[in-house]
């Protein structure tokens, strides 16, 4: 049998890794198929998204109105990270983030993932792992990747030819195009906690990705 490689670096996988961060399931959710979604990694892939992965988690949680998932994390998992040794500091990276707009009823704070680089990174490293979850490229790596928040509606035609893979909408719900044109290999629709849209482009290579970026002036990350 074949050695297995990572899912995200092609080198030796001597791990599996969560595709979708396990700390975004509550508890009341713990038997969800989706985080059970594994892929080969090697240990340098796999460990290097320990850290980001629970503050990709807050700055979902702060980016909208709340569902009761939202609120059930928000008490439990959130919390105990924030109690942890190192918490002093997640919440300063958090607070950072958070950037005060004046709004009829008051000055309130948003915050905005797109600008976040430790939160896209793991946004399109969850895009990565579903590529190769879905048997559509063996190996993505992170340059290949293009993602934002979703700026404007998606034309409803566009959007019906996506296949929808997951719906378990209060969590995460995705779908994708396998597309194979124009050096686009697949876009990708996710949305998490019933809001907060991303869409994204996966690439052939990386300098397709390089030429799109400079022509069709996409934005940043
Ligand atoms: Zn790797």
């Amino acid at each position: 049998m074949a050695e297995p490689i990572c899912a995200y670096c092609g080198g030796k996988a001597t791990t599996k890794d969560h595709v979708v961060p396990r700390g975004l399931y509550p508890l009341s959710k713990a038997g969800s198929r989706v985080q059970r979604i594994t892929v080969p990694a090697c240990s340098r892939c796999n460990s290097g998204w320990a850290d980001d992965e629970p503050h990709f988690r807050t700055v979902l949680l702060l980016a909208g109105e709340a569902n009761p998932i939202v609120r059930e994390l928000w008490e439990g998992k959130t919390r105990r990270s924030f109690l942890q040794p190192d918490g002093g500091r997640r919440r300063r990276h958090v607070a950072q983030l958070l950037i005060p707009v004046e709004l009829p009823e008051g000055e309130r704070y948003k915050i905005y993932p797109a600008d976040d680089h430790r939160f896209m990174r793991i946004l399109r490293k969850v895009i990565r792992g579903l590529c190769h979850h879905h048997g559509l490229l063996p190996v993505v790596s992170d340059d290949q990747v293009w993602a934002d928040v979703q700026r404007y509606p998606i034309p409803s035609e566009l959007f019906d030819e996506m296949a929808k893979a997951h719906a378990m909408p209060d969590i995460i719900e995705y779908r994708y195009n396998h597309v194979q044109a124009d050096d686009i290999h697949s876009t990708w629709h996710l949305r998490f906690f019933e809001r907060t849209p991303f869409y994204a482009i996966v690439f052939d290579t990386a300098q397709a990705r390089e030429v799109a970026l400079t022509s069709a002036n996409l934005g940043a990350s």
